[in-house]
Order: structure tokens, then sequence, then C-alpha cells
């Protein structure tokens, strides 16, 4: 069996890899594809002391840094299930299963897409899920952010103070946001909202983002506004439906850790998006993939074999 086995190798798998094998334990990394969330992404200018990288450079950097150590890298492998037995646990896999003494979940999430003709297509050309990220592109220019609870109100107090004009369209008949978000954002000059109101299409002109469509759901009257950016803010799914009840998960699905990276069952941690951690970004991941390697290295040494 291997002492640590990390499922998911994104930034916060590849971290933990990276810490796990520099102890010189038998560490292994398990994954559907290195670099996780980064590769759908083009610009990444937040990943501190790298000013500026790319998602496929970001995920081939993660991949030579993991071939500088002796773990074993094993690819293009999704893991179903997990259960405990023996000294440690078994790991699931598409193609078989593997045995580890400890398990770092690093899953990741996908963000909930709205599914409306346009997203796909202008997906990183003016469509984004990630105003952390990507606010500074759209500097001066209007956007619209489509989700009205607490992170796409956050996201549209987060673009006023940097784009020239935020339009916040929500669905349902109010915001459901927190009543102090509510209140700093009705401060602002910059910021209409569209309640009551569904998002029919993300409009372009073949390169980049120009509109989007939506419908009055009172009066089903069309209506389209012109912006150059598009932030779709309806959520963020962790994926950790393969997890079933092996792990205590939050009401959102997240893997529930503490500042150790543990999770409710002593030998399993957890680290990155796939987590209740808060903020959800890359070198966060990375700190909690390291955390996570390091108190698995604890939990080893204090239950030897
Ligand atoms: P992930 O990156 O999601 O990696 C998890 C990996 O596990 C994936 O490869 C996934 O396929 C795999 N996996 C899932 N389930 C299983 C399973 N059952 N078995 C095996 N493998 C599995 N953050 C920034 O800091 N800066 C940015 O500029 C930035 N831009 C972004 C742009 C986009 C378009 C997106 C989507 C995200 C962006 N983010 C950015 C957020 C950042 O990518 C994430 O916070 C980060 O990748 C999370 O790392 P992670 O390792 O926890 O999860």
């Amino acid at each position: 069996p291997y002492d640590v086995l990390v499922v998911g190798a994104g930034p916060a798998g590849a971290a933990a890899g990276v810490y796990a094998a520099r102890k010189g334990i038998r560490t292994a990394v398990v994954g559907d594809r290195v670099g996780g969330q980064v590769l759908d992404t083009d610009t990444i200018d937040n990943l501190v002391s790298v000013p500026h990288t790319t998602g496929s450079e970001l995920a081939a950097s993660l991949n030579a840094h993991m071939a500088d150590y002796e773990l074993d890298l094993i690819e293009h492998q999704h893991a179903t299930g997990l259960t405990p037995g023996g000294d440690g646990f078994t790991v699931h896999l598409t193609d078989g299963n593997l045995r580890s003494r400890a398990v770092i979940l690093a899953t990741g999430a996908r963000w909930r897409h709205l599914g409306v003709p346009g997203e796909e297509e202008y997906r990183t050309r003016g469509v984004t899920y990630c105003p952390h990220c990507d606010g500074p592109l759209f500097r001066g220019k209007r956007v619209a952010v489509i989700g009205g609870g607490n992170s796409g109100v956050e996201a549209a107090l987060d673009l006023a103070g940097v784009v020239e004009h935020v339009t916040v369209i929500e669905f349902l008949d109010e915001l459901k946001a927190d009543e102090v978000l509510l209140t700093a954002l009705g401060k602002l000059d910059n910021v209409d909202v569209i309640t009551g109101t569904a998002t029919t299409s993300i409009d372009g002109d073949g390169t980049t983002v120009t509109g989007l469509s939506y419908t009055d759901r009172t009066s089903g009257q069309e209506h389209s506004i012109d912006v150059s950016g598009v932030f779709v803010q309806i959520g963020l799914l962790p994926n950790t439906e393969w997890l079933s009840e092996a792990v205590e998960l939050n009401g959102r699905g997240e893997v529930v850790i503490d500042e150790r990276c543990r999770t409710s069952v002593p030998g399993i941690f957890a680290a990155g998006d796939c987590t209740t951690q808060a903020y959800k970004q890359i070198i966060t991941s990375m700190g909690s993939g390291a955390t996570a390697s390091l108190a698995a290295f604890d939990h080893l040494i204090r239950n030897q074999a």
C-alpha cells in the first residue's frame, strides 16, 4: 500500500503530492487530468511570485514539479469510492483499486453553468466565473453579474470598483444575499439590479461578448443589454458525489475540514476547492494541499503500523 494517496491532480493535489513525496514516504497522486480547473483558463495573474502564466503552462509546471520527486502519478483515472478497512483505506478507481494508509481528497469543484446559447462559445472571451481572477480584464467596461446570492453580490461589489458599470441579474424576484451586502450594493451608483429575469443568451460578435438577452419573467418581454463581460455566479459544485458518506460533507457538498485539513475520519484529509476552505483560488488550494500533506505525515508518524 501507499502511505499517502492523493485523489485529484489540480493545484491542491499537486501540492499535496510534492509535500508528501518530500518526506520520503510512498506517495501516489491519482487524477483524471493534471492541472484541474486551471486548464480551463488562459490568463492567471494572481499566483504570487509568478506575475503572469497561462492554464496550460501552470499545468505543465505542476506536472514537472511532481516529476522531480519519487511519486506515482496515475493519470486518466476517476475515483468512484472510498472505503476504510485494514490499516488504512481503499480507493476504488475506474480501473481497479489502490490501498493507502492515509488519503488526501483534492477533487476540486466545477462552476454551475447557465446552459444558455453563447455561454460555451464565449467562455474566456467575455464569459467568466471568477471575479477575483478576471475582474481587472474588464477595467473601464460594462459587465453583467448573473446571480444575486452572496457570491453574485460580492462579485458586483468587487467589480464596481474596477469596471465602469455592473448590472446584476437575478432569476428570482429579489436578491438573496445578506442584508449587509445589499446595503453596500445600494450605495453604489454604477450598479443596476434587475430581478425576475431569465437570461436567454449571451451574445457576441464571433470574437468576444457584446451583450446578453433576457426575458422579464412577469411580462414575458424580451430585452437585451450591452456588456463586454458576463460573470456567472450561480454556484460552485464540489466534486464530492463519489464520496457518498465516506466523510462528513456540509449542506453544499463540501468536505468539512479543520485548520489542519483533517476530515471527520482520522487518516482522511482534504484540500482545495472540494472542501469548506474559504476563498477558492489556486494559491489557497496549493496552501491547503501542503497543509493536508503535513497533517497526513503527522498522522502516519503517530500511527505506525
Ligand atoms: P481542481 O483544480 O478542480 O482540480 C481537481 C482535479 O480533480 C481535477 O482535475 C478534477 O477533474 C479531478 N477530479 C475530480 N473528481 C475526481 C475523481 N472522482 N477522481 C479523480 N479525479 C477527480 N484561481 C486563481 O487563483 N486564479 C485564476 O486566475 C483563476 N482562474 C480561473 C479560471 C477558470 C475558468 C476557472 C474555472 C477557475 C479559475 N480559478 C482561478 C480557480 C482555480 O482554478 C481553483 O481554485 C483551483 O484550480 C482549485 O484547485 P483544486 O486542486 O482544489 O481543484
